[in-house]
């Protein structure tokens, strides 16, 4: 377990402002007077987006923005991690732009010390498609004219509430110009509850053009059948996997069952997605598959998750600290 701990490790799914420190949530609430019983129940999913919606309130500065970036960082690494995409919604806080919001949340990540970090735009579905377009459009303006956002920023991440009205379908066309006109890559939530949310057979089939451009977040409602022979890793995060599937046991986690019991299966990563939300932590998330399904062959996962990293650069990360801690 001590070396599982230490082992070179990459996070590929993990959500900025969820992965915010409980005790930072918490000392933030109380500073603003916010109600933050949500903490306390069930993470559901419900209770996780009003969660999110705390958080939201509490994050409310880009100097806090940055913060909570540098905070998640120091986990990360204490946790052996050498690379990490993080994502994040752009958000217009004080006065500030959404451009002035990826501009600092790209320095951060470029200042990092002892890990490499890119950036995963978010387009959060519920704020719809008129909204997504405006934001890339700035990135899109950013990453002409910022040496430093144009370096950081490697890709687009489709997320928010599943349950919101609008369907990848709206949202496609701005995914295609990320693949195919920028050239980044695509890291889109998909089948996140058991009741497949319609998006599912659209997403399939983007992912199946190119699929080493493009990545599946969590992708739980999927039938092994439907996924067999497809190339795109999948994003697995156990934790928040097991509460929105309300797991007694991880065992029963589908994907991982199958990534780990039969063949054919798509690689798979283990990443956190929100360690704030769920009290997790990287090397924590790689206990709980061991100890669900060891022995199994971790540093295969790693190695599947660099190679499957919308920055080549994972790579020589992965080598670089393996050569450094020989683990
Ligand atoms: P942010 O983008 O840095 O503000 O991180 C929080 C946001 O990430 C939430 O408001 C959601 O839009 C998104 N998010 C976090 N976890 C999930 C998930 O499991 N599914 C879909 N969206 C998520």
């Amino acid at each position: 377990r001590r070396r599982i701990r230490r082992m070179t490790k990459v996070e590929l799914h993990a959500h900025l402002n969820g992965s915010i420190r409980p005790a930072t949530l918490k000392r933030l609430a109380a500073e603003r007077g916010l109600d933050a019983a949500c903490l306390d129940r069930k993470r559901t999913l419900e209770v996780c987006f009003e969660i999110f919606a705390l958080i939201h309130k509490c994050v409310d500065s880009l100097e806090i923005v940055a913060v909570i970036a540098r905070e998640f960082l120091e986990d990360l690494r204490a946790d052996g991690c050498a690379y990490v995409e993080l994502r994040t919604t752009p958000r217009a806080l004080q006065g500030r732009t959404e451009a002035d919001y990826v501009r600092t949340v790209c320095r951060v990540l470029s200042e990092a010390s002892g890990i490499t970090a890119r950036l995963l735009v978010s387009v959060d579905r519920s704020r719809g498609p008129e909204a997504a377009a405006k934001t890339l459009a700035e990135v899109a303006q950013l990453r002409r004219s910022d040496a430093t956002v144009d370096r950081i920023v490697v890709g687009v991440d489709f997320s928010g509430n599943p349950t919101s009205k609008h369907g990848f379908d709206a949202f496609e066309h701005l995914f295609r110009e990320v693949r195919d006109q920028w050239g980044l890559g695509c890291a889109l939530h998909v089948g996140e509850t058991p009741r497949s949310d319609g998006d599912s057979a659209k997403i399939l089939a983007f992912a199946r053009e190119k699929p080493r451009r493009v990545r599946f977040g969590h992708a739980l409602a999927f039938s092994d059948d439907e996924l067999r022979g497809c190339a795109s890793l999948i994003e697995a995060c156990p934790s928040s996997n097991a509460a929105t599937l309300d797991l007694a046991r991880l065992e029963d986690h589908p994907r991982l069952w199958c990534h780990f019991h039969s063949t054919g299966s798509p690689p798979l990563a283990i990443c956190t997605d929100d360690t704030g939300v769920f009290g997790c932590s990287l090397a924590g998330e790689y206990l709980k598959v061991w100890d669900a399904f060891g022995p199994v062959d971790l540093v295969r996962v790693v190695d599947d998750a660099a190679a499957a990293a919308f920055d080549a650069c994972c790579g020589e990360a992965v080598r670089r600290r393996r050569a450094m801690y020989n683990v």
